[in-house]
């Protein structure tokens, strides 16, 4: 483990129609941060994530139209390909409060959403493809 000191914390709400992911990597590149934590609540119009299938290494995508609250995002922000990689998972609710939830892709239409960012400082924490898993999985 490495040790990481909170640098600041973002707080905000991110606007009715944007997509989730982008909205979270436009305000990543515009703050500059490189490393940190990324939670959030709200609801969605539409979401788009994936399940990843660790047989077939692959993420297959799972669709939910109409509204869903979000009841949980949750993810980080790490350096991937020199980047900054924003990689968020998000649980959904539905009208009887059933919760699905995945690794969150571009396409999830916001509703509303409250988050809050830290920014952390510390060594650089990088990503690289792990052959075992298939995935973009941290170099520590
Ligand atoms: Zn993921």
């Amino acid at each position: 483990m490495t040790n990481y000191k909170l640098l600041r914390t973002i707080i905000g709400q991110l606007p009715h129609g944007s997509d989730l992911l982008e909205s979270l990597a436009e305000i990543v590149q515009r703050e500059n941060i490189k490393l940190g934590r990324i939670s959030g609540i709200g609801a969605t119009t539409h979401a788009v994530v994936a399940y990843y299938d660790q047989n077939m290494k692959k993420y297959n995508p799972l669709e939910f139209s109409g509204g869903m609250e979000s009841l949980s995002l949750n993810g980080n922000v790490s350096i991937r390909d020199e980047k900054p990689f924003v990689h968020v998972h998000i649980l959904l609710g539905d009208a009887e409060g059933k919760v699905f939830g995945g690794h969150l892709l571009s396409g999830t239409k916001l509703f509303a959403c409250e988050v809050t960012i830290d920014e952390f400082e510390g060594e650089k924490l990088e990503r690289g493809f792990d052959e075992k898993t298939g995935l973009w999985l941290w170099k520590i």
